[in-house]
């Protein structure tokens, strides 16, 4: 099987949107060339929408979505701060992680792997947080967690959330919903390869961002100036992985040009498709009903399967990539993405009609 052939339908990285092929292989412009610099900022504003911002502080930064989450948290932890951090798979572990890294003191709030995280839990952790942190889309458990009532109960605490697997495949309503720091990646529901972490930043956040924050290269003020989201003449920070933020750009036109809600729709539809066709089959479903997300759907192996030959025959048979299991459910359950360009019904069509054959034999 060709390998231009394969459907991605493993956690990340999805399939690229086909005009975000052809915006990668585009000649290349200098980094202060003024017709990259107009695309960047069109690239700032396409973002403000897909987040549902007018935050002006709002960028693509340089690396992957774990820089956007790298980038939150030591932007605005001074040492000893509270940042109280949702733990409820892989992600948010490493935010926990990453928080302590800088410098803050850690409250966990834990549910288990599978359950989403009670959010008035969230909120009672501590009296007076600095920061209260939580992904909204746990992608190693395929759980949504509640972010929309954070905002309202979060006080004097700046929210920050990881929007890596949820942006573009579910609503993310960063001003609606009170967000201060959001961050994402462009592999998941953008439909572009890996690279770039979307990030933006509440003006209420701005004015807390540390002055000079461990990280040289992430520094949120220093990046705000390169990229004109903050005011100011342009000052050239580092050299922008141009290809990328042309994929990137390609990438936000294919999700507003179908329309933003359309993509959430869509997404919905594929998930509920595979979820109902996998129910259908007499397969168990991991992630707790009502918390499931469409994008990635997490399904217990069925007995008697050898998991990691199923998902070899999947490829090499059919062209097919799906996730396997993180930490305690490696080998117990598959994560099963529809995210971005993949999210087409054609794919969950082939997937199911691939796993009745893999069933069968
Ligand atoms: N957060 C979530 C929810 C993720 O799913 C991922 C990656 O899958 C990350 C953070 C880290 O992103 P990256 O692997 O792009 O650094």
């Amino acid at each position: 099987m060709p390998r231009s052939d394969r459907i991605l339908m493993g956690p990340g990285p999805c399939n690229p949107y086909p005009e975000v092929v052809e915006a990668m292989i585009r000649p290349m412009l200098g980094h202060l060339d003024p017709e990259f610099v107009a695309l960047l900022d069109e690239t700032c504003d396409r973002l403000r929408q897909v987040f549902r911002t007018t935050n002006p502080l709002t960028l693509p930064l340089s690396g992957t979505g774990s820089a956007g989450m790298e980038a939150a948290f030591v932007n605005v932890v001074r040492p000893g701060d509270v940042a109280v951090v949702g733990v409820n798979g892989v992600f948010g572990e490493r935010m926990a992680e990453v928080a302590s890294r800088a410098g803050a003191e850690v409250v966990r709030v834990e549910a288990d792997w599978g359950e989403p995280i009670d959010p008035e839990r969230l909120l009672a952790a501590h009296p007076s947080p600095a920061v209260i942190a939580v992904v909204h889309a746990e992608t190693s458990t395929g759980v949504r967690n509640d972010v929309e009532s954070l905002g309202a109960g979060k006080g004097d605490a700046l929210l920050l959330v990881d929007c890596v697997t949820s942006l573009a495949g579910i609503p993310v309503e960063v001003d609606g919903w009170g967000i201060d720091i959001a961050y994402s990646g462009t592999q998941k529901c953008l439909g572009v390869p890996p690279g770039l972490a979307p990030i933006t930043v509440s003006e209420r956040a701005r004015e807390r961002l540390v002055e000079r924050p461990q990280s040289w290269y992430l520094d949120l003020n220093l990046l705000g100036r390169y990229t004109g989201s903050a005011t100011g003449p342009r000052t050239y920070h580092h050299t922008a992985p141009i290809s990328m933020v042309f994929a990137l750009h390609a990438g936000l036109g294919a999700v507003l040009g179908e329309g933003l809600e359309d993509s959430w729709h869509r997404h919905a539809e594929c998930g509920r498709l595979l979820q109902e066709g996998l129910h259908a089959r007499g397969l168990r479903l991991f992630a707790k009903a009502g918390h499931r997300l469409p994008e990635l759907t997490t399904v217990w192996v069925p007995d008697g399967i050898d998991e990691a030959k199923a998902r070899r025959c999947l490829l090499e048979r059919h062209g097919i990539e799906i996730g396997g299991g993180l930490g305690a459910f490696a080998g117990k359950v598959w994560r099963i993405g529809l995210m971005g360009h993949t999210a087409r019904p054609r794919n969950v069509a082939l997937f199911l009609a691939a796993l009745d054959e893999l069933l069968d034999t």
